[in-house]
C-alpha cells in the first residue's frame, strides 16, 4: 500500500507530492489531465508570476489563523528558495516574481524533473470518481482503476478555468466524507455592468481608481488600468475587488463600483483646472473639443454625454455649474456590477472547503483522519499578483510535511 495518494497535479498537490517524498514517503499523484499542471502554464500570462515580495496576510481572505500560520511555515522567501533549488532564479519585478526565463513552462519542467527524481508515480489521464474511506486508509477511484493508501492529500482546485482542469468534479466526492464548502464564486475576473455604453467605450484602458460599495455598507478600494471592455469592465483593479462584488452578488445585491478617472486630482483641483482651460479657450471651441487630451477620447465623450452637457456646446459659455457636472462624471461616475464573468474566464475561485473544519496548523481533516487539504480548495484566496500561487506553494507544503510525519 502506498503511504500518501494525492488528488490534483496542480501547484499545490505537486509542492505536497515533492514534500512528502523527499521525507521518504512513497507518493502516487493522481490528475485527470494528460499532463501534470495545465493551470500553472497559462499563469502570469504563461510568465507564472509565482510569488511577490511584499507578502502579508492582508493579501488574503480566509481564516486568519490558517493564513498566518501557513505564512510562518512557508513564506514568499521559502518558495523563491525553493525554485531557486530547483534550477530557477528569481527575476524581480516591482515585488512581482517570475522565473528569469519567464516561462511558467520552465516551472512545470522543474517540478516534473524533481518528480521524476524523487520516484513519485504520477498518474495522468486518472480522473477521480470515487473516495471510499477504509480501516486501512483510503481507496480512491477512477472509473476502471483504484489506488490504495494509508493517508489522502485532496489539492484539486475549485471551478476557475475548468478547461485546465479543476471542473468541481471533486466537490460531491468531498461532501460525501463529511466535509462542507461555503458559497464557490468566480474571482479575479471581469464583471457584467450597467452605467456607461459599454459598446461605444470597449478597447479603452486607462489610470483608474475604484470604490466598490457593497449592500453591506462597506467600501473597498482599488487603483490600476482598467479595462473597459463591450460587457462591462476588467483590469487589475476590478480583479482586487472581484471577490466581495461576486459574493454581494452571490448574494442577491447589485454593488456599485464608483470611478474615478481623474484619480492623481482631487475634485477641487480638477474643477481648478477645468476652469483655467475655460478661460484659456480660443476660437469657438466645443466643450468636447476643450477636454481633447485629459482622457481617452471614447470615454471623454461619454462622460459628456453623462454629464448631460452638449459636447458641441461652446466651452465659453461653461457655468460653475457644468464644470461641477464635468468634474462629477470624471471622478464619481457609478456603474452597476450585474453579475462576474462565468467561471471559464476567472482566474480563481472565492469560497470552497469551510476551514472551521481544518486544522489551521496541519491543515488536516477534524472530520475524517489522514485526509489533508492543500490549495485554492480551501476557503482561501489571495489577490492578484502571485499570491493565490504563494498560497499553493504554502499549503502544499504543510499537507506534504505534515502527511509523512
Ligand atoms: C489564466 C490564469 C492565470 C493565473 N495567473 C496567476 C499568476 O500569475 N499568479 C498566481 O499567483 N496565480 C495565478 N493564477 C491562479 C493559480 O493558477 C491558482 O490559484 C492555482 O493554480 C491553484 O492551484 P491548485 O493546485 O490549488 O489548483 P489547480 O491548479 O486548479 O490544480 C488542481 C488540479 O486538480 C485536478 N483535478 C480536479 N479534479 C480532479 C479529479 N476529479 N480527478 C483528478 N484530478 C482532478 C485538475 O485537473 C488540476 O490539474 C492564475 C489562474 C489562471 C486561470
Amino acid at each position: 500500500m502506498n503511504d500518501i495518494t494525492i488528488i490534483g497535479a496542480g501547484p499545490a498537490g505537486m509542492m505536497a507530492a515533492i514534500t512528502a517524498a523527499r521525507r521518504g514517503a512513497g507518493i502516487v499523484l493522481l490528475e485527470q489531465n494528460t499532463d501534470i499542471g495545465k493551470k500553472l502554464l497559462s499563469t502570469g500570462n504563461g510568465k507564472c508570476n509565482y510569488t511577490n515580495k511584499k507578502m502579508d496576510s492582508s493579501c488574503f481572505n480566509g481564516s486568519i489563523r490558517l493564513i498566518k500560520n501557513g505564512l510562518s511555515v512557508f513564506n514568499e522567501n521559502d518558495t523563491i528558495a525553493f525554485f531557486e533549488e530547483l534550477g530557477i532564479p528569481a527575476y524581480d519585478k516591482n515585488g512581482y516574481i517570475y522565473p528569469n526565463s519567464k516561462q511558467a513552462a520552465s516551472v512545470v519542467a522543474a517540478l516534473r524533473m524533481e518528480m521524476t527524481s524523487l520516484k513519485i508515480d504520477v498518474r495522468t489521464s486518472f480522473k477521480v470518481t470515487d473516495i471510499k474511506k477504509t480501516d486501512k486508509g483510503y481507496v480512491v477511484f477512477s472509473e476502471n482503476d483504484k489506488v490504495e493508501s494509508k493517508k489522502l492529500i485532496i489539492a484539486a482546485g475549485l471551478k476557475a478555468a475548468p478547461k485546465l482542469g479543476s471542473d468541481g468534479s471533486m466537490f460531491k466526492i468531498i461532501e460525501s466524507l463529511g466535509h462542507r464548502f461555503l458559497p464557490v464564486v468566480p474571482a479575479l475576473c471581469g464583471f457584467y455592468c450597467e452605467g456607461l455604453k459599454f459598446n461605444k467605450t470597449a478597447g479603452v484602458r486607462c489610470d483608474c481608481a475604484l470604490t466598490l460599495h457593497t449592500s453591506a455598507g462597506n467600501s473597498l478600494c482599488s487603483d490600476g488600468e482598467l479595462q473597459i471592455t463591450d460587457y462591462g469592465m476588467s483590469g487589475i483593479p476590478v480583479f482586487q475587488i472581484s471577490r466581495y462584488a461576486s459574493m454581494d452578488i452571490k448574494n442577491g445585491n447589485t454593488p456599485r463600483l464608483e470611478t474615478d478617472f481623474m484619480p492623481r486630482m482631487s475634485d477641487d483641483e480638477l474643477l481648478k483646472y477645468l476652469r483655467k482651460r475655460v478661460a484659456c479657450v480660443k476660437d469657438k471651441r466645443s466643450v468636447n473639443e476643450m477636454l481633447n487630451g485629459i482622457l481617452n477620447q471614447k470615454l471623454m465623450l461619454e462622460l459628456i454625454h453623462q454629464s448631460k452637457i452638449s459636447p458641441d456646446k461652446k466651452a465659453a459659455m461653461l457655468d460653475d455649474k457644468d464644470l461641477n457636472k464635468l468634474v462629477s462624471v470624471m471622478k464619481h461616475t457609478y456603474v452597476y456590477m450585474k453579475k462576474p464573468r462565468s467561471f471559464e474566464f476567472a482566474q480563481i475561485c472565492a469560497g470552497g472547503i469551510d476551514t472551521k473544519q481544518i486544522d489551521p496548523c496541519t491543515l488536516s481533516s477534524k472530520v475524517c483522519d489522514n485526509l489533508y487539504f492543500a490549495g485554492e480548495i480551501l476557503d482561501v484566496d489571495g489577490i492578484c499578483g502571485g499570491y493565490n500561487l504563494q498560497w499553493a506553494w504554502t499549503s502544499g507544503y504543510i499537507a506534504g510535511m505534515e502527511s509523512s510525519k
